[in-house]
This record gives structure tokens, C-alpha cells and sequence, in this order.
């Protein structure tokens, strides 16, 4: 795939829609990022594709901490099994969504913040089950096709978006 080169009109992506980027040049503003109306708008002050990949990076990580934070407590009452809600510490990552660590800390990566809600809930209830089962023998896949019977569709959609979501 193309590199993005960060020009207004390229093709960006939010909980699996697809928003094209308007980028604005203001020396005498403050820099932002905003959605609005179908337009992921960042405001710069100098045309540095550098700066407006680090704050669309900036962006994509605050939300990813608001959106991955909600889909976790939304999920929670399904993964019983799960006493005390685990802390999701962001990290990116270039070959996973997630990971759990054997004392239940679960890693996402910011960027799976870019894939359609399901396909978040299916990432994190892949973890969540890794607190109960730590491989992935035939107990953990039983759990998960519990908790969420379609997580092969969800996964299925994920790995054909990951090129595009993961791409600079
Ligand atoms: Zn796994």
C-alpha cells in the first residue's frame, strides 16, 4: 500500500467509518483536531506532515483510551469470570490488536480504535478470556465462542481492515 502523505481529501479511519481529512493552515492558531460532518478537520500551524501525523497520533490515542475503556465496561457483565476490571494500557504494536499478560494486564493498541465497535468488543473479549484461560487450547475458544458466538465474523472483517488501518 501507498504511504498516507497527510493532504486533505485522503481517506482516514474512526470505529470503521471512513472520514477524509481536511487540513488547514492557521500560523496564529491553535493546532486541533475535530470530526465534523464526515471531515476529520486538523488545524496546524506549519505544513509539516510530521506534525499533522503526530496529532492525528494524539487524537487517535485519546480517543482509543475513551472508546476501549467504555467497550470494556460495556462487556464486563458478559466475562463473569472477570472479578476486577484489568487496566488497559495502550501500546502500539506492529503484528497485534491485544495482549494479555500472565498477572492480567491487557495491551491494546491505539490504532484498533480505527475498526468498527465489533471488532474492538472481539479484541478485548479475546483478552478478557485470556484472564480465565492463558492459551489458547480448546477451553479458551469455548469461552470466547460463549461470549460472543460470532467473534469469527468480527475477526474475519479486522484482518482485512488491518492493512488499512495500520498503514502510516
Ligand atoms: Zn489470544
Amino acid at each position: 500500500t501507498i504511504p498516507r502523505e497527510y493532504v486533505s481529501g485522503e481517506s482516514h479511519f474512526y470505529l470503521g467509518r471512513r472520514y477524509l481529512l481536511k487540513v488547514y493552515y492557521q500560523p496564529n492558531s491553535a493546532e486541533t483536531v475535530r470530526m465534523s460532518r464526515g471531515y476529520l478537520e486538523v488545524s496546524v500551524q506549519k505544513r509539516h506532515v510530521i506534525r499533522i501525523q503526530k496529532l492525528l497520533d494524539l487524537w487517535y490515542f485519546t480517543r482509543a483510551q475513551k472508546v476501549f475503556q467504555a467497550r470494556l465496561t460495556a462487556l464486563l457483565p458478559i466475562t463473569i469470570w472477570v472479578k476486577n476490571p484489568p487496566f488497559i494500557k495502550l501500546q502500539v504494536m506492529q503484528t497485534q490488536w491485544g495482549n494479555c499478560s500472565p498477572k492480567g494486564m491487557i495491551t491494546l493498541n491505539p490504532y484498533l480504535v480505527k475498526a468498527p465497535r465489533e471488532c474492538i468488543d472481539y479484541v478485548i473479549l479475546h483478552e478478557l478470556c485470556h484472564l480465565k484461560e492463558h492459551n489458547h487450547k480448546p477451553a479458551f475458544w469455548s469461552l470466547l465462542d460463549r461470549a460472543m458466538p460470532d467473534w469469527a465474523r468480527h475477526k474475519a472483517r479486522l484482518d482485512t481492515m488491518a492493512e488499512l488501518i495500520l498503514q502510516k
